[in-house]
């Protein structure tokens, strides 16, 4: 295929040579500035040489600067995919070289390097969009006018010929939304997706460093592995990727969204919708009850470390809760030795399981690698090597969640947007992260009694078996997170902002929690904020004195509004009595 980076800077070089050369100021590759000119003043506010206003250019493809400004409502005009031909039509074939120095004339040591080489035989075709139509005009005079795409142009290589077809817009129906203020929103990749702590190389340095000294040596801070050569991708779409889109195609579709009440409504981060982390989900529908989650597994569930999920899978909080209740060193003893340390089937050690709830193992994800080209000499840019790892489009893996408080009022846009074109994460100018959405009904778990009830029934069993007294059952309410939880303070694990939200200080037996530093990438100021959080997938066990019963009312609220800061985006949302910890022996049949 032809990337659609690749195009798009082949469309803008001809778009600017065209520009230059009928007198008007047309900036470099998006940095600002006319060439030759010192592009440091330019990059930073964005280009500007249009009389105060972004160049033709920019219009068109975008400019460097980081963040989208106050005033603009998308990075570019267009959208433009990758080219793609059907494989048979393709053949590639590889080139060697040597590179020479000059002044001797002979080949440089060490400096031997292969190339490939894509022959084609056929039209390969990109599908785009035009969000400006006052811009049709310039692409069509910049498709013309490109010759060449890719490297080692002074070689005869890259010849192409551009072709514009305009379609009929596309207008998909608006999807109809349950009722209620709860929507179950599945989500399928149609192109590949990076879903990151996106954000320009430059701003992104900084704040690793910054991040870097409290994330070494926790494997779940993916964040701070990431640098100017090497992105990773999350393998589930967080709730501000989910809201970032609704909110972009709205600013698509709507002549004025700032003075639209429904849509402030919607985006009031407050009392605004809840878009939830969309995890997710292999094979057929949803089954029913528990199993329905798409979320994390706790982390206190375990698999055979030989077998896998093969051998089953099972949670240790109840053993945890168990061991914190011996209240003499023989019961903790006795706790202690009770506790399952190896797999019942084959003795193998135990491990922590793989992928979320509904998806075993992760979705697949693809690392591609990109040269970046330098325009002056249309070669390969030394030292412009990145990698991008990519989750692909795979017909088997949806990710699924949910989006919650939806306001009456702005239902009808909320549905107006999910209906598409929809993108999420990075490079959505590129064509990526294109997503279709389906809203359903989500199925709703057991009530909050009832799980209680289960839990109090198999905690006062497990302290029966080993003879302890069973009074804290009844007091105790597990809470696991179903996704991070951004703490208010730094050095907090999460169980002050629990107890904050419930309204008391409860006595904290277990407290099983990881730490993550989280991204977030605000468009407009092009800044990223990484954030301290405590990981999903954490469980807490908090003992109520007097009864968890009494507290009912607010452990509904607890589930309903979720904790910590940034709940907008669907962080902080958790689940008490999660059926998944009653899962205590291996083989037993999951509901
Ligand atoms: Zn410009
Ligand atoms: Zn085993």
């Amino acid at each position: 295929m032809l990337p659609a980076s690749a195009l798009r800077g082949a469309l803008r070089a001809s778009l600017e040579m065209l520009l230059r050369g009928a007198g008007e100021p047309a900036c470099s590759g998006g940095n600002g500035a006319e060439p030759g000119a010192d592009p440091a003043r330019g990059a930073a506010d964005g280009c500007a040489l249009d009389a105060g206003n972004p160049c033709k250019a920019c219009r068109l493809f975008g400019s460097a600067r980081a963040g989208m400004g106050p005033d603009r409502r998308r990075f570019s005009s267009l959208v433009l995919g990758d080219a793609t031909a059907p494989a048979d039509e393709i053949r590639t074939q590889r080139g060697a070289g040597l590179a020479v120095r000059r002044a001797q004339r002979t080949s440089a040591a060490g400096r031997r390097y292969e190339y490939r080489l894509v022959e084609l035989y056929g039209t390969l075709l990109a599908r785009g969009r035009l969000l400006d139509a006052e811009l049709a005009p310039l692409l069509e005079a910049a498709a013309r006018a490109t010759q060449h795409i890719g490297g080692r142009r002074s070689r005869g290589f890259g010849r192409v010929e551009l072709r514009l077809h305009w379609l009929e817009a596309e207008t998909a129906d608006a999807p109809e939304l349950p009722r209620g203020d709860t929507a179950g929103i599945r989500l399928r990749l149609s192109s590949p997706a990076a879903i990151g702590t996106a954000t320009s190389p430059p701003v992104w340095a900084r704040a690793a460093a910054e991040s870097a000294d409290r994330t070494r040596g926790d494997a779940g801070a993916g964040a701070a592995r990431e640098n100017e050569h090497w992105r990773d991708t999350r393998r589930e779409i967080p709730g501000s990727a989910l809201r970032g889109a609704v909110g972009t195609a709205l600013a698509e579709q709507l002549e004025d969204p700032a003075s639209d009440p429904a849509f402030a409504a919607l985006c009031d981060d407050l009392s605004g919708a809840r878009f939830g982390f969309l995890y997710p989900v292999r094979g057929e529908g949803p089954p029913s009850g528990a199993a329905a989650l798409a979320g994390p597994w706790p982390i206190t569930a375990r698999v055979c470390s030989v077998g896998g999920h093969d051998h089953g899978l099972f949670d240790t909080l109840l053993e945890r809760v168990r061991a914190a209740c011996a209240l003499t060193p023989e019961e903790a003893e006795r706790a202690w030795s009770a506790r399952r340390s190896a797999c019942p089937r084959c003795a193998a050690g135990l491990t922590r399981p793989l992928g979320t709830r509904r998806s075993v193992p992760s979705p697949r994800v693809r690392l591609h690698t990109r040269n970046r080209l330098d325009r002056a000499h249309g070669s390969a840019q030394p030292g412009a090597i990145f990698a991008q790892a990519w989750l692909d489009p795979d017909d088997d893996v949806l990710f699924e969640g949910t989006i919650r408080s939806i306001p009456a009022q702005s239902r009808a846009l909320l549905a107006r947007a999910l209906g598409g074109p929809l993108s999420v994460g990075r490079g959505i100018s590129l064509g990526h992260g294109q997503v279709e959405i389906e809203v359903f009904s989500p199925p709703s778990l057991e009530a909050l009694e009832e799980r209680g009830s289960h839990f109090d029934r198999a905690l006062r069993e497990q302290l029966d078996a080993l003879g302890f007294d069973a009074g804290v059952a009844g007091d105790v309410v597990p809470i696991t997170l179903l996704a991070p939880l951004v703490t208010e303070r730094e050095d907090s694990d999460g169980r002050e902002e629990l107890a904050g939200a419930l309204g008391l200080q409860p006595q904290w037996l277990v407290c099983a929690r990881r730490f993550a530093v989280e991204g977030g990438f605000d468009q407009r100021s092009g800044r990223a904020s990484p954030v301290w959080s405590v990981a999903a997938g954490s469980v807490y066990a908090a003992r109520m004195p007097g009864g968890w019963r009494e507290r009912s009312g607010d452990l509904e609220r607890l589930e309903r509004e979720g904790a910590g800061s940034r709940r907008h985006q669907g962080f902080g949302q958790l689940i008490c009595f999660d059926p998944l910890i009653l899962q205590t022996s291996i083989g037993e049949a999951w509901r």
